[in-house]
């Protein structure tokens, strides 16, 4: 079994209803979940509403590409429209980690490319997986609880 985190994201509606209906997803493909609080975000990008956001943890025998479809499939469920990139969304559904894994094909990448420079993704995520080492992130090895205290202030 390999450990995989994943994050989530909401900005229209009702942000926290969308992020349990992810969670509530999520723990339909993995085992011995962990769940960080929802934190309330400022938008980057575009002009928007601000966000909720909030990391999942777990374990699953499942394929990374299979997870990033059941992430989407998530996301669709929530009716979430893709109208501009960075844009609002109702649920984003992210595939932040898979155990060690590096992946990078057309329609993935892991660890998740932005995962290390944005505050709203490594600050719920390090609370349900801190000491997780980040690979590619830095040599030594990096850990998430590192790479946000790396972030500047204002991140
Ligand atoms: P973002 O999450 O960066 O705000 P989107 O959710 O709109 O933007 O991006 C979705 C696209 O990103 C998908 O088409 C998917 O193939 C691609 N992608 C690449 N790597 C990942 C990943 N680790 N998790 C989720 N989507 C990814
Ligand atoms: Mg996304």
């Amino acid at each position: 079994m390999e450990r995989v985190a994943f994050g989530l994201g909401s900005n229209l509606g009702d942000r926290a209803r969308f992020l349990r209906d992810g969670v509530a997803g999520l723990s339909g493909v993995l085992e011995d979940i962990a769940v960080s609080g929802f934190w309330d975000t400022a938008p980057i990008g575009p002009p928007q509403p601000r966000y909720l956001n909030a990391a999942v943890t777990g374990r699953t025998e499942l394929e990374p590409e299979e997870l990033l479809a059941i992430a989407q499939k998530i996301e669709q469920r929530a009716r979430r429209v893709r109208t501009q990139r960075w844009g609002p969304r109702t649920l984003d559904v992210d595939l932040l980690l898979v155990g060690d894994r590096t992946i990078a094909t057309p329609a993935l990448t892991v660890p998740h490319p932005r995962l290390a420079e944005r505050a709203f993704v490594l600050r719920p995520l390090a609370e349900v997986a801190g000491d997780w080492v980040v690979p590619g992130a830095g040599v030594p090895d990096v850990t998430v609880e590192e790479l946000l205290a790396r972030l500047p202030l204002g991140c």
